[in-house]
């Protein structure tokens, strides 16, 4: 049986899984929030013309003949502070005080800045003609009403905070955060703040995905460890399936006599959709669902784990948060170091990314192994080597992603 590409193994999940369900957040509570809403803007910003400048308003055909030796002398009329209202139209001869950000009067059609006028409290000299309408920020400027400024499955980074402000949008309504049950499964295993006993090891597993779970956007609920049985694990499957958006697991996904994730899986009548997948580090892996609540079941090894993670389960959990886009964007990333091994299946190589020459180079920084997770610290962008390929020099332009 042929082995499923990860790009197909993620495709199956995709059309499987939908957003929860939508809530309304507090615009401070939003960042990284998913709107669940096309947002159109019902009003003008700014909502009337307004001066970008501390000075005068005034009508420029008064200025007409102005020139150093001929200055033109125009009389205040009124001061206009940010906030306030002008009170009095500006007419021939006059002028109005105005202050960066106040109305523009009536009557006035343009405006300079103090600096380059000579003024008094009540009379202003200008050396030179302006052209009419210069220095006014015009009505809709930054957004016209009836403008779709976002999308429903677009996330809300800073200008979408300040924008959706502006327009008085205190609450949007965006999707509810997926919670994603973490647990651990292997008789080897003891928390992090165990002395683990001979032939025991430390779970590292549950606070690598936590936190890469926590980065894209879920929030990890924590079940614990269970041990090599089938029961044990699949009361964990459930518990974590009645608690939560989907379920996450590590360990027992292979085919040895210990790997009983499978079977629990069945136990709780999940529906099995694949096992094994071509990608190296991560080959081994178990994905099912139940009432639409995808069971990510990853490796044991922990860099195997974490690289599935990064390749199939984390464009679904995009999906599960409301994103409009859940696949990863493309990227081409170029090796800075070779990497001697030739892929047979498809290979996945964790870096680093540096941009200081202005090419995306890929900095591999340690040994790729499906045990070694340290060489994960600080990374930020893997490569996806094809299938096939030999050994590879430095230079060599892959496909990438950003994490
Ligand atoms: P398995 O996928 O259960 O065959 O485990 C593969 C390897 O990963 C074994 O060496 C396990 O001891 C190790 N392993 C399993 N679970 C964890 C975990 N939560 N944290 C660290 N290593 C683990
Ligand atoms: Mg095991």
């Amino acid at each position: 049986m042929e082995i499923l590409s990860y790009s197909a193994a993620r495709e199956l999940l995709l059309r499987r899984v939908g957003p929860p369900e939508t809530e309304r957040v507090p615009l401070d509570a939003c960042l990284g929030r998913v709107l669940a809403q096309d947002l159109v803007a019902a009003e003008n910003v700014p909502a009337f013309d307004r001066s970008p400048y501390d000075g005068y308003a005034f009508r420029a055909a008064d200025l007409a003949g102005a020139s150093p030796e001929t200055p033109v002398t125009l009389r205040v009329t009124e001061e206009i502070p940010a906030g306030a209202t002008p009170t009095l139209p500006v007419t021939p001869g006059a002028c109005a005080k105005i202050l960066t950000g106040a109305p523009i009067p009536d009557g006035a059609d343009t405006v300079l800045n103090f600096e380059l006028t000579e003024f008094t409290e009540t009379s202003v000299r200008f050396f030179a003609p302006v052209e009419r309408g210069s220095n006014i920020v015009r009505v809709g400027e930054d957004v016209r009403a009836g403008t779709v400024l976002l999308r429903r499955g677009e996330e809300i980074d800073a200008g979408a905070a300040g924008t959706l402000a502006a327009q008085g949008v205190s609450r949007p309504c965006v999707y509810r955060t997926p919670r994603v049950a973490v647990l651990s499964t292997g008789s080897e295993l003891v928390e992090a703040d165990a002395v683990p006993a001979p032939g025991k090891i430390r779970n590292s597993n549950a606070h690598t995905l936590s936190a890469a779970l926590r980065r894209c956007g879920a929030e990890p609920v924590y079940l614990g460890i269970a041990p090599d049985s089938a029961e044990g694990i699949a009361a964990l499957l459930e518990q974590g399936l009645r608690s939560c958006d989907a379920v996450l697991t590590t360990g027992g996904v292979s085919v040895g006599d210990y790997d009983l994730t499978p079977d629990a899986m069945e136990r709780v009548g999940a529906e099995m959709l694949f096992r094994g997948v071509d990608l190296k580090p991560g080959m081994a892996c178990a994905y099912g669902i139940r009432d639409g609540k995808p069971i990510f079941g990853l490796s044991g090894n922990p860099a195997s784990s974490l690289i599935n993670f990064y390749m199939i389960a984390l464009p679904v959990l995009r999906a599960l948060r409301g994103l409009a886009q859940p696949l990863p964007e493309e990227i081409t990333l170029t090796l800075a170091d070779g990497f001697r091994k030739p892929s047979r299946g498809t290979r996945i190589l964790r870096g680093r990314l540096d941009l200081r020459d202005g090419t995306a180079l890929l900095r591999l920084g340690g040994r790729q192994g499906n045990a070694v997770l340290s060489s994960a610290i600080g990374c930020d962008a893997l490569a996806v080597v094809p299938a096939g390929s030999g050994p590879l020099a430095p230079g060599t332009k892959l496909k990438g992603f950003l994490l």
